[in-house]
């Protein structure tokens, strides 16, 4: 499906922020790979992966990557999956239609690559859940009307959706990080927070399952959207190459130039490779724990080394301030922390290889 965001209203405050992802749930954006039972399109995540890289090449915009996708895995995907029947009835058609936004809360002030660190806490009362804690560097904190927070209940890890207007609970907006700029962050702060029990999502001790879950649909397709951006990063470079001259000739016939291009367009469709493997075994309803962490820990690394190499071959032009290229290389940066570190990522991999202590093989699990 194309899309033309042409009419989306223009980057800004988090009022824009918030209006920017509405405008894409009212064209119908957010309910790929959503089946058509729970209100989605009901078609598949390759249909997903090209809606996202046309977002990416024509929005140019990581912030609202970052934000989308933290809406669709870790709110949509976990309320569909995990879910009774009437919290997707209540909760999905807002949700996919942009009325409502939403993200997740799993990172703490002392913990955040490690999850064993984690402190919140859930217990429970006569009139529900008690939640305690602090949660930081959670993207659409400012602008969500609910985020799915995760606290242990008895010292199990477990989900709560916690909306803004409740009691004792504080959505702030703080914490603006460098990369991903247009995407609002902010801590959340849980001063004992009543909750109904119909809030709490999947069953007690789920948590862990459901964060792996989460994360692992974020990494395997993230990069959709961002590789929309690399490839206008592509087109750019190209285009300014056949144009600039240098010692009377094209940029371009510089090899030091080209071969750096040549490596752009690599990087680009072994990205796109990944996204499409990650597609393939969702599809398969396999398993997606080593691929989502190659294509994270590629594709992120990928987007880093690409936005370098453009401003390289712009020279100064491409440190211009209002030259996109600029920002790709914050974001880039930031896209190798989120969701899971790229050091987080090689020692997913290297687990997965039967490196080090502690491992199991499939059979032995
Ligand atoms: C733009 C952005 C958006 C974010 N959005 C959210 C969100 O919506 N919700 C949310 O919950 N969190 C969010 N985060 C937080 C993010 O998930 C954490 O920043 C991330 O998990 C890393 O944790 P940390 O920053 O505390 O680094 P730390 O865990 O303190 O790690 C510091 C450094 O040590 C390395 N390191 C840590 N442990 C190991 C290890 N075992 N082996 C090797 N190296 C290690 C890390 O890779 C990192 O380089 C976001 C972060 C960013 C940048």
């Amino acid at each position: 499906m194309n899309y033309d965001f042409s009419q989306i209203p223009a980057q800004g405050d988090k009022y824009a922020s918030r209006l920017r992802i509405r405008h894409c749930g009212r064209l119908q954006f957010l309910k790929h790979a959503v089946s058509v039972e729970f209100g989605g399109h009901g078609d598949s995540f390759e249909d997903l992966i090209i809606a996202h890289q046309g977002l990416g090449k024509q929005c140019l915009d990581s912030g609202l990557i970052l934000s989308i996708n933290a809406h669709l895995w870790g709110a949509i995907f976990p309320i569909m999956s995990f879910g009774s029947i009437q919290q997707r009835q209540r909760w999905l058609p807002a949700l996919l239609s942009g009325e409502m936004i939403a993200g997740q809360a799993i990172t703490e002030p002392q913990a955040g690559s490690d999850m064993n660190a984690l402190t919140a806490t859930a217990t429970v009362s006569d009139k529900g859940f008690i939640l305690k804690g602090h949660k930081r560097f959670i993207t659409n904190a400012p602008i969500a009307d609910t985020l799915i927070i995760y606290a242990k209940l008895d010292n199990k890890l477990t989900a709560f959706l916690v909306k803004r207007e409740d009691k004792k609970v504080f959505f702030t907006d703080n914490n603006p990080v460098k990369g991903c700029a247009t995407a609002t962050m902010g801590d959340v702060l849980l001063e004992n927070c009543l909750i109904p029990t119909d809030r709490k999502l999947g069953k007690v001790g789920a948590g862990a399952l459901m964060i792996q879950n989460a994360l692992e649909l974020e990494r395997s397709f993230i990069f959709a959207g961002l590789s929309g951006i690399m490839e206008w990063q592509l087109e750019t470079v190209i285009n300014y190459s056949r144009t600039r001259k240098v010692n009377g000739a094209h940029l371009g016939k510089n090899q030091a130039i080209s071969h750096k291009i040549a490596e752009m367009k690599l990087r680009l469709e072994t990205i796109t490779l990944w996204l499409n493997e990650c597609a393939r075994l969702k599809i398969k309803n396999k398993r997606l724990t080593l691929a989502s962490a190659q294509t994270k820990l590629y594709a992120s690394e990928a987007f880093l080394q690409s936005s370098l190499d453009a401003i390289q071959i712009m020279g100064t032009m491409g440190l211009l301030e209002t030259n996109k290229m600029n920002d790709f290389v914050h974001d880039a940066i930031a896209s190798r922390l989120f969701a899971g570190s790229s050091e987080i990522q090689k020692n997913i991999i290297a687990k997965l290889l039967g490196t080090g202590e502690g491992y199991k093989n499939e059979e032995e699990k």
